[in-house]
């Protein structure tokens, strides 16, 4: 059956407003067998809204697969023909943006390393002009939300209305449990900047392996994300990329059902009350901290006028590490984690010692 234009529309239009948002596939498309087969395995799952599949590859290093290119755009356009998954491919050119728009592709998304390059999101963005096409937009890979928001903004004014971002965390130096450190307050704070559009979560990037996929994408859905993009490969240990991070199309499946998913809110009365009642409690708290804090911030300028008086440094290291040591000690006792104490107690030292060097150099 030939869909038409508007039946094809209402399909991903309905995919791209489904919530959870559940969008899986392959790291890369490598051969038609591996698409087509992913693809009718997700669509037998019965839990995937769109298909996913890298054609170009943005590799760190030269020599590393790259990509089947566009002559793996056919084979999605057969994958989508034979399940009804709308489609979504990464694209970081102009001309790849028009490759996958001849090809049919239903949904765009711009990835980590294509939005860190305002160059390169204007060249994608000027390629949209007249297209209607939904556009999901990757974090940049370093913690820089001007950029994104940046990226946001040349898309949107180049005429595209659905725009959706992807948080797939954040490039760090060194080792950590994740590949792409999440700082999961970023992606809170462009929730923040940018209310009611649509946010998912890439575990798959962020973890780089399997084990702890669950229990990330298990937050994701606790901050209130709108869906997942999840990688997945029919043989995950052979894949040409991304091999330690990918699952079956039967894992996901099974991940999907373990997840808990949750609600922003419920209609029940009792619940709102009891809601209310614990808020203001909070609010309360939070008050009392505020003053106390405001208190504290005096006591230090005082400190500040007698150093100032008698000459004597802001910073004493070994009052500071006394002060440090005694708070951990507590903490523990107040079942407070050390490392929420160290951030807390930073913070108030740092504006203690702003606070202190304005007195002194007035
Ligand atoms: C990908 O989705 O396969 C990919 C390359 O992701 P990112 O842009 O997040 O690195
Ligand atoms: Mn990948």
């Amino acid at each position: 059956m030939e869909t038409t234009q508007t039946n094809k529309e209402s399909i991903v239009n309905a995919a791209w407003n489904k919530r959870p948002l559940i969008i899986s596939g392959p790291c890369s498309a490598e051969t038609e067998e591996q698409v087509i087969e992913t693809a009718q395995r997700l669509a037998k799952t019965g839990k995937v809204d769109m298909l996913r599949a890298g054609i170009w590859k943005p590799r760190t290093k030269p020599g590393m697969f790259e990509g089947i290119g566009a002559k793996g755009l056919p084979w999605l356009q057969q994958a989508k023909k034979l399940t009804g998954l709308p489609t979504t491919v990464e694209v970081a050119t102009g001309k790849q943006v028009e490759d996958a728009l001849t090809f049919d592709v239903d949904v765009l998304w711009v990835g980590a390393r294509t939005t860190v390059n305002p160059f390169s999101v204007q060249e994608v963005a000027d390629a949209l002009r007249g297209v209607k096409v939904p556009v999901l937009i990757k974090n940049p890979i370093n913690p820089d939300l001007e950029l994104w928001q940046g990226a946001v903004e040349r898309i949107s004014r180049a005429g595209i209305n659905d725009i959706g971002l992807i948080h797939r965390g954040f490039s760090s130096y060194g080792n950590t449990e994740f590949r792409n450190a999440p700082m999961w307050h970023l992606a809170i704070e462009m929730k923040r900047r940018m209310p009611g559009m649509l946010i998912i979560n890439d575990p798959s990037h962020i973890c780089g392996r399997r084990d702890i996929l669950l229990s990330t994408a298990q937050k994701a859905i606790d901050l209130d994300f709108d869906g997942l993009m999840i990688e997945s490969h029919i043989d995950p240990d052979n894949a040409w990329s991304d091999a330690k991070q990918q699952i079956t199309p039967e894992r996901l499946a099974e991940m999907l059902d373990e997840i808990i998913w949750r609600r922003e809110d419920v209609q029940s009365e009792t619940f709102h009350l009891a809601l209310d009642k614990l808020r203001e409690q909070i609010n309360h708290i939070d008050d009392e901290l505020m003053q106390l804090i405001s208190q504290r911030m005096g006591i230090a300028e005082k400190i500040g006028e007698y150093k100032k008086n008698n000459n004597v440094t802001i910073l004493q290291s070994s009052r500071w590490n006394e002060i440090i040591e005694k708070s951990i000690k507590k903490a523990g006792k107040l079942n407070l984690s050390e490392e929420f104490v160290t951030k807390y107690m930073d913070a108030i030292h740092m504006e203690s010692i702003n606070r202190q060097n304005r007195v002194m150099n007035d």
